[in-house]
């Protein structure tokens, strides 16, 4: 084992009103995402992300380990990212970058999507270990244009592949020795697109100490102009502090085994012992039964995952579905009146899944369920009364007509319509128009 050190910051940047970008920095996990898509939804992509990767490996400690466990965790925040994206029109277009590490025992596990950067600073040199996933990358590699063109180049911040854009993502993951003295740092592309690669060598090769180097780093980044939200993570493993165990040494021995005279207790006194000893073994296997099926009900609740329903819409819930030993995580925007009868008495009794993952999978097909059974009403206020009977046909509902008379509009003109264009309704659902009736006084 290494002795490790780390710093973070993050910061909006002199341009940007909000922070997008998010950081993670405990014993192990180290990350940096960047959230795009406006209105506040990067951010929330970026902490979601983050969140679910940091709960993801802390569920599964000691089930998976190293490479395959940062994919899945990548893979799960993308598929949450992506589902509440597609659920909620606030957050319709978000999605985030992630770059991180996760360290187990001397290695270190990169993954990573997008545009972020991990670099390794090592003997005095500093090297990137990722490779952005963005359009002037893919033009630089292709030979299209220079790193030095890239750096000014318009598209610059066109990435390729983020967090939450589509329901699957493909991560890379490396992993790297490490050896004494790695410094490793996770940064947004608000300080990479900024300062030179030659410049962050310096400072990392100047600053041993992580708080310092990650101030100075973000400071020139502030002072090239600070145009983007800034973060970086830095973690610098020491010397190895594994404990050897001294050759030689006698195993501890109990006072009870040095003293002298054991045997000469009385017969009677170790009869005594002998039932208390009887007891003492009875409890501790009780104990450790006990302890057992408390942890391997700790372990099933970690896991587990269901379906249910909330205030009439399906949600994603944590636990056991009893004695209120589940925590509602979600509840999405699907809602339940669109599903078919016996599919809804099926949500509203708890669908059981494998994991958190299936859980996200059923709640997809549930709304896919909902977009069949259901439509968003269309405009038709203004238009000609068939014309807006054959727009509301097409897509499978009514038109149902009340004449009112509007003087200065022109005979046969919807002017209402209820429900509002945008609402959500069953198919077959009616729709009142208000219909402007003909030969009425100052008929156009
Ligand atoms: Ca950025």
């Amino acid at each position: 084992m290494f002795s490790t050190s780390s710093a973070s910051i993050t910061e909006t940047g002199n341009v940007r009103q909000i922070n997008e970008d998010a950081v993670v920095e405990t014993g192990n996990l180290f990350a940096v995402a960047d959230g795009m898509g406006g209105h506040q939804a990067g951010e929330v992509a970026s902490n979601l992300a983050l969140s679910i990767i940091q709960q993801y490996i802390e569920d599964n400690l000691g089930l998976i380990s190293g490479e395959k466990l940062v994919e899945k965790a990548i893979t799960a925040a993308n598929a949450t990212v992506h589902l509440r994206a597609s659920t909620s029109s606030k957050f319709r277009d978000m999605g985030t970058t992630i770059t991180l590490l996760y360290r187990e025992g001397d290695t270190a596990y990169l993954g990573h999507v997008g545009d972020s950067r991990a670099y390794l600073f090592r003997r005095g040199g500093l090297s990137q270990l990722t490779r952005d996933h963005s359009l002037v990358a893919k033009l630089v590699e292709e030979g299209e244009i220079t790193e030095e063109q890239a750096r000014h180049h318009p598209q610059r911040n066109i990435i390729l592949k983020a967090l939450g854009l589509e329901p699957r993502v493909d991560v890379d993951v490396t992993s790297v020795k490490i050896l004494p003295r790695d410094v490793f740092l996770l940064a947004s592309d608000g300080l990479t697109g900024l300062v030179e690669d030659t410049s962050i060598a310096q400072v990392l090769a100047e600053e041993t100490e992580p708080g310092a180097a990650a101030r100075r780093l973000v400071a020139m980044a502030l002072e090239a102009g600070g145009t983007d939200n800034v973060s970086v993570v830095i973690a610098r493993f020491g010397e190895s502090t594994t404990i050897v165990p001294v050759k030689g040494a006698a195993p501890a021995v109990t006072e009870e085994e040095t003293r002298p005279g054991v045997d000469a207790v009385p017969l009677e006194r170790k009869a005594r012992n002998r039932s208390l000893r009887r007891w003492v073994i009875a409890i501790t296997v009780i104990l450790v039964v006990l302890g057992g099926a408390l942890a391997a009900g700790y372990y099933f609740y970690n896991r587990t995952y269901y379906v249910g329903a909330s205030k009439g819409k399906v949600a994603l819930y944590h636990g056991f579905p009893f004695w209120g030993l589940a925590s509602n995580e979600m509840t999405t925007t699907v809602e339940l009146k669109y599903l078919p009868e016996s599919l809804r008495r099926r949500v509203e009794s708890n669908l059981e899944t494998d994991s958190r993952e299936g859980a996200l999978n059923t709640i997809k097909s549930l709304e896919a369920e909902v977009e069949k059974n259901s439509v968003l009403v269309p405009a038709v206020e203004g238009m000609k009364f068939t014309e807006a009977r054959d727009s509301l046909e097409k897509v499978g509902l009514r038109a149902e007509s009340e004449l009112v008379s509007r003087p200065n509009v022109s005979a046969d003109t919807v002017i209402n319509q209820d429900p509002v264009p945008g609402t959500r309704v069953g198919k077959g659902s009616g729709v009142k128009l208000q219909v402007v009736m003909p030969g009425q006084p100052g008929e156009v």
